[in-house]
This record gives C-alpha cells, sequence and structure tokens, in this order.
C-alpha cells in the first residue's frame, strides 16, 4: 500500500507543560484514540497542530525529534493564530452554524483570516511532507480550505476529506460569508465524506446552489475533475470497548461504583459540556419522570458525566450555569437524606472508570439536539457484553440513522424522553437483548477500521475512475490527429449537437444563439464540398431555421421529428401525429403552476417541461413526480417520456437522433465521420456510427463515445483547428 497522511488539527499526541518542562502524551479524542492502531500498522504519517505555541516548540528539539519518531509532524502555529482560528471561527462559527445554532453564530473578518493563515500553515508542511504516490486524508472543519490548497501545490494529488461534524442544510449554510470559500476548498478533494446520507446530501446542494456545478448521484464535476462525495458512518474500536470484562481495573471500578449506587437503576448520560448535547433539556426530562412517578424515588439514579470543554467561549460558560442549577435543584426537590438523584461529575473520566459505567448502565440518555454521529450511544451498546441495557437515542444523532433499534426520540420532546425512560426502565430483558444483538453485531461489523478502509477504498476508487475519464480526453496529439484525417477526407460527415455541445447552456433557451464567430466557422467546415455538416438539435425547427437557415448545412430539428438535407425542404421521417398534445400540454401547465420558474416549450411532435430556472431541489422533485404521472397518460399513445439536462420532455415514441443521423451516415461513402454531443438524446448517434468514426462526448460521464472533452469551448477550438484556424 503507498503511504499515507493523516492531517487533522491535532496529532495523536499533545505537547504539554508541566512544571516548566515539555512532555509529549497521548491525545485524547475519537478520532486520535480510534485511527492510532490503524495508522501505525500503515505506513503513515500523522499532521496536525502539537497543542503548543511556535515560539514554545522551538525551544525543545528533544520534542520534535520525539513527535517525529512518532511520524509525526508538528504544524507550528502563533498563539494568537490557534485562539483566532480554533477558538474563534471554528468554535464560534463553525462550530454552532453547523449544528444549526445560528444565532450563536459569530462572524468576524479576523477570525476568518486567522483560519485562512493557519490552512495554508498546513498546506505548506503537507506539501513539504507529500510525495506524488501518498494519499492525503484530511480530517474535519478546522482544516476546510485545506483540499484546495493542497490541488494547487500538488495538483495531481489523492486527497480525502472526512467531516466529522453535520454539514448543515442550506438554508443554514448559506448565512456563512465564506460559504463559496469553504465549498471551494472541500472540493479541491477527490472525495468528500460524511456520516449520513443526509449531510452529503445537504452539502451537494449547496455546491449546486453555490457553486454551480453539477452535482447528481454522489457525484461532482468540477472544470475537468470529478469529486466524489458518500457517507461513511464512523465506526467505533469494537473490541477495545467490548473487552470491559477482561479488564481488572473496568471490574474493580465497576464494583467500587455499585457499592456506591447501592441497588438503584441507573440512568447514565455522557458528553463534552455543549449546547449541542441538549444537557439541559435531559436534566428537565428526568426532573418530570420524578414528578411523574414518585415511585421511582430511591430507585432510580442519574450519573450526569459532563467533560469540561471550550470553557472560555461565552456560551460554554452560561451553560455551565445552567446545568449546575439544574442538578441543583433537582437534587433540592427531590432527594432524600440518603439519596441524591442526580450524580454530578463534571471532569474527564479514564477509560476504565467510563467503560465501568457504560457496563452497569441500565439505560444510556443520549439525546443530543444534533450531533455529527455521537460515539457514546455506540460504546455503551459495545460495552454491554451481557445484551442487556436500553438506548434511549435523538434522532438528530448521526448514530440513529444505523441504531435504529435504539428508542429514539426527538430530543425537544420533553413528554417523549420522558415516555421513553419510563419504558426502558420496564423493558423486559428479552427485548433488551433482541435489541442489543442486532446493534452491537452491526457495530462490530462496521468498526473504525472498516471506516476507515472503506474510505480509503472509496478514495482509491474516486481516483481509478478520474484515470478512466483522463484516459477517454481527446488528447492535443489526437485532436492533430483528428485534424489531419478531417483535411485528408474526400468526404467528412460531421454531426453536431448544439446545445451543450457547441453553446454552453443558458436559463432561457432563447439566450444560446449562435454568436457570429461560431457561424463563420460553421461556414468555413461546410465551404468544401466533400464536406457535409449537419447539427442535430432538439430544437424546433424554426429556431434552427432562423439561426442556420442560411449556412449550407445539414439540419435535424426536435430529435430526429424533422430533417433537412443542404439545400432541401423539411420532411418528417413518418406520419406523426400530435392530437396527443391537447391531452399532456393540461398536465404540464398543472406542473408550471406548482413549479415557480419553469415553463413550457412546445415544438411540433414535442413537449418539454424546463426547470432550469426553477429551484433545483423542488424541480427535481416535480420531475419525478411529473414523470410517474404522465407515465400513467402516455401507457397506450404511442408515446415516450423523457428526462433531460433540467427538462421533462413527452414525444413520439421512435423518434432519436440516431435514427436521423442514419439519413446521412447511410447516404454517401464517408471516409471520415465525426459526432459530438453531450447528453442522453446524442448517445443514440453515437451507437450508429461505424467502428473508424470519432466521436466526441462533452462532459465526464459514462457514454458510448470513444473520447470526450471538457466543455463546448473545447469542442469549438477543435471545430477551428479542423478548419485550419489554429
Ligand atoms: N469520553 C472520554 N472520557 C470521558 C467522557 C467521554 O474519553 O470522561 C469520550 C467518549 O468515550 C467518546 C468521546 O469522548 O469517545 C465523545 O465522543 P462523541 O462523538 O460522543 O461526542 P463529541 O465530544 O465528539 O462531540
Amino acid at each position: 500500500m503507498d503511504r499515507m497522511l493523516i492531517v487533522s488539527n491535532r496529532l495523536p499526541f499533545t505537547v504539554q507543560e508541566r512544571k516548566g518542562e515539555l512532555q509529549i502524551e497521548p491525545s485524547v479524542g475519537g478520532l486520535a484514540t480510534g485511527l492510532s492502531s490503524w495508522y501505525k500498522s500503515l505506513n503513515s504519517v500523522w499532521i496536525g497542530w502539537p497543542g503548543i505555541g511556535r515560539k514554545k516548540m522551538k525551544r525543545e528539539k528533544d520534542i520534535l525529534a520525539k513527535l517525529l519518531s512518532e511520524n509525526c509532524h508538528p504544524v507550528s502555529i502563533s498563539q494568537q493564530d490557534v485562539e483566532a482560528h480554533y477558538n474563534g471561527l471554528c468554535n464560534r462559527t463553525i462550530w454552532p452554524l453547523f449544528h444549526h445554532f445560528p444565532l450563536y453564530t459569530e462572524y468576524d473578518e479576523h477570525f476568518w483570516q486567522a483560519y485562512e493563515r493557519v490552512n495554508i500553515a498546513f498546506a505548506n508542511v503537507v506539501a513539504g511532507v507529500a510525495k506524488p504516490d501518498d494519499m492525503i486524508w484530511v480530517h474535519d472543519y478546522h482544516l476546510m480550505l485545506l483540499p484546495k490548497l493542497l490541488r494547487e501545490r500538488m495538483p495531481k494529488a489523492t486527497v480525502g476529506f472526512f467531516l466529522h461534524i453535520p454539514f448543515p442544510s442550506f438554508e443554514i449554510f448559506r448565512l456563512l460569508p465564506w460559504r463559496n470559500q469553504i465549498l471551494e476548498g472541500l472540493v479541491g478533494a477527490d472525495l468528500v465524506g460524511f456520516h449520513t446520507y443526509d449531510y452529503a446530501g445537504h452539502f451537494l446542494e449547496s455546491v449546486h446552489r453555490l457553486l454551480g456545478h453539477e452535482a447528481a448521484m454522489g457525484q461532482i464535476t468540477v472544470a475537468d475533475r470529478i469529486v466524489r462525495t458518500d457517507a461513511f458512518p464512523m465506526g467505533i474500536n469494537y473490541e477495545r470497548y467490548s473487552s470491559v470484562d477482561r479488564d481488572p481495573r473496568a471490574q474493580a471500578e465497576r464494583k467500587r461504583f455499585r457499592r456506591k449506587l447501592g441497588d438503584c437503576r441507573v440512568i447514565l448520560s455522557v458528553d463534552r459540556l455543549d449546547y449541542t448535547k441538549g444537557i439541559p433539556q435531559r436534566l428537565e426530562a428526568f426532573s418530570a419522570l420524578l414528578d411523574r412517578n414518585p415511585s421511582l424515588k430511591r430507585r432510580v439514579i442519574l450519573v450526569l458525566l459532563v467533560v469540561p470543554s471550550r470553557i472560555r467561549v461565552e456560551q460554554y460558560m452560561q451553560l455551565k450555569k445552567q446545568v449546575d442549577g439544574l442538578v441543583g435543584e433537582i437534587n433540592g426537590k427531590h432527594g432524600t437524606i440518603g439519596w441524591m438523584p442526580v450524580w454530578y461529575l463534571y471532569r474527564s473520566l479514564p477509560f476504565h472508570s467510563l467503560t465501568a459505567l457504560y457496563s452497569l448502565a441500565d439505560v444510556a440518555l443520549v439525546t443530543p439536539l444534533r450531533d455529527g454521529m455521537n460515539l457514546v450511544a455506540k460504546e455503551y451498546v459495545a460495552a454491554r457484553i451481557d445484551e442487556k441495557g436500553v438506548l434511549i437515542l435523538s434522532e438528530t444523532a448521526g448514530a440513529a440513522q444505523e441504531l435504529g433499534e435504539a428508542i429514539i426520540i426527538n430530543a425537544n420532546n420533553r413528554e417523549e424522553i420522558v415516555q421513553a425512560l419510563a419504558r426502558a426502565l420496564e423493558m423486559p430483558e428479552q427485548e433488551q437483548i433482541e435489541r442489543n444483538r442486532v446493534m452491537q453485531k452491526r457495530l462490530r461489523r462496521y468498526d473504525v477500521v472498516r471506516w476507515a478502509d472503506e474510505f480509503m477504498d472509496k478514495l482509491l476508487y474516486t481516483k481509478e475512475l478520474q484515470r478512466q475519464m483522463a484516459e477517454k480526453v481527446l488528447t492535443d496529439e489526437m485532436q492533430r490527429r483528428l485534424a489531419g484525417d478531417f483535411q485528408k477526407s474526400t468526404g467528412a460527415l460531421l454531426l453536431l449537437d448544439y446545445d451543450g455541445t457547441l453553446v454552453p447552456f443558458s436559463p432561457k433557451p432563447a439566450d444560446a444563439m449562435p454568436g457570429a464567430d461560431l457561424l463563420r466557422l460553421l461556414e468555413r467546415l461546410t465551404k468544401r464540398p466533400a464536406n457535409e455538416v449537419v447539427l442535430i438539435s432538439g430544437r424546433d425547427k424554426e429556431t434552427l431555421d432562423k439561426w442556420f437557415g442560411d449556412l449550407g448545412v445539414g439540419l435535424v430539428a426536435e430529435h430526429g421529428a424533422w430533417t433537412r438535407k443542404r439545400g432541401g425542404e423539411w420532411e418528417t421521417i413518418e406520419t406523426l401525429a400530435s392530437e396527443w398534445k391537447n391531452e399532456v400540454y393540461p398536465i404540464l401547465e398543472s406542473w408550471v403552476d406548482r413549479t415557480p420558474g419553469s415553463f413550457i416549450e412546445e415544438k411540433e411532435f414535442s413537449l418539454v417541461w424546463h426547470y432550469r430556472r426553477a429551484n433545483p431541489k423542488l424541480g427535481e422533485l416535480r420531475a419525478r413526480e411529473l414523470i410517474n404521472s404522465l407515465s400513467n397518460t402516455t401507457a397506450n399513445l404511442n408515446l415516450q417520456v423523457l428526462e433531460g439536462s433540467q427538462v421533462v420532455e413527452v414525444k413520439n415514441a421512435g423518434i432519436n437522433k440516431g435514427r436521423a443521423a442514419l439519413r446521412w451516415i447511410s447516404g454517401q461513402d464517408w471516409d471520415f465521420i465525426l459526432a459530438i454531443g453531450d447528453d442522453w438524446t446524442d448517445e443514440d448517434t453515437f451507437q450508429v456510427l461505424p467502428p473508424p468514426a470519432w466521436s466526441i462526448k462533452i462532459g465526464f460521464g459514462a457514454s458510448a463515445a470513444r473520447f470526450s472533452l471538457g466543455s463546448p469551448g473545447e469542442a469549438v477550438s477543435l471545430l477551428a483547428r479542423m478548419a485550419g484556424e489554429r
């Protein structure tokens, strides 16, 4: 395997200053601990911030040597930039916004500038360390500009990016002043991974609406590159959590806890102190449970483990006060001598204590308001080797998409949490076991190593797709050969699609008229009597006549319903009915009414519903509905319903561009044939070409064409070269 470079804000080792001396210690946190064994098993290097400012690092050559001996390369950042990057843009802007807390979000240009500087500092270190065949895996919201910065420095690099927090919906994401820079940064990667399909969908929508890139089926086309997105729900180190019965320290700790808790049932809550975690809502629900069920008094304890976090950010200080207050209130209101309903631990527990708590808790109450994944939920299930215990999990945690056997609740619905708690405390053991068994099987299979492996496989697959596409690209050398063949030929046929091939799409079809240069070029190509140029379009014949009528080119209108040979009259291939339009038109009209921005184009033998100018999400949804609805109407009318580039077209069955193209192909013995097109309607043309013909698809999707080019501009410059203009 090639070498792997993992890049994250923090290294898996942190440099700490203790009694004036610098020391290195393993970092805590999901990514560092989850991936540390995996990364050691590979030929890997980790790049990140070592937890200490630039000045101090300089003093300690030994620390640097020690980090390097662990294959860790530190990125040196000034203390001010750490402050404005991490405590500023990361935790006061991106964290709240991406978790759907716009009111907590601060927009500060100084934070942004530091974010850019830190990303550039990372890019410089990575570029210095990376070799051409390395795979680079960038992690999380601290480094969203990095993929693009790396692409600029190393255009061919293999770069994956994984976001560990949610990606917000478009309406929230668009609030960010630097939204386009963030998206451009991310699409510098080859693969962008998220915990869930919902987050990936939000990202694709933002890319489409803000950057205008085509994005479908998890694939984005950025200039001449494709970028893939996908969901990779992060797993845990299952073995580590499920070996609690083999860990004597965890066993001893469990006994100690049990002695203190007596025979009370235990509800466990574990989080960092963060407003996204819904801790106050959880406490209120617990209080309501006690209000409503006095019989639970003295019989149940909520163990509330809160890990201090971001203590210098205002909202976190306020939250701390609120949680302290609520705990005091509940214990004051419900507690008795010898029974304290909430056991409040405001600190971080070591691994063996945490797993001891997991293994004895009857219920784990995991109710974040929004959470990218939530590892605590998974760790709890893994640690229950007796298969007992009940997980209550909020639907807005990414983990809920995998742990459907938990009791799933809406974290804002107190009543639902109260009922879930009552139900969990009464759940028969057999039911607990059945639910946990399924979840454990899933978590064991899809653990953190599998997660990382799948991400890597997908990254390599994306590179392979890019390679296959690059192989199809008509190189300069091939273009020269093509132009030479054309110029030598004694009978050349050019079959050219128009929209998306010779001109880019524009929001209004009427605006995409040919410019004077294009008309001159087409004229030059038709000058030689041995050449025949045919424009094969989906447009109506009046438009084609108006634009190209005087040029001496052959014309095909309405995807083949009409043809006109050079100097001839318009002919239809067969007698086509068009009465069906009276039935279909009103249906399309009702779709126009329901989809602002959409409109109908009427051609002689077809009707087209365009939604390019409508809201893209709504347009796609309505298109699906329209196709469904039309399939009922058109079943016995000999019609076909086709989906094109932001259009739904209804036309007579049996018409296609390929059939029309054959009229020219079979009409003469050509020694040069070239077909160029950009969408599925042109595939029919590509398919009827005889083997030696040249065929070119504009864009990088799957195609029967032998070659590809990136844009209409490139197609036009190829034609110019053929005409001897270049
Ligand atoms: N954790 C810990 N010590 C503690 C409490 C929690 O190491 O005292 C760990 C816990 O095992 C989990 C992580 O902190 O792996 C929290 O991850 P999660 O995805 O639930 O939330 P995040 O903090 O990433 O938002």
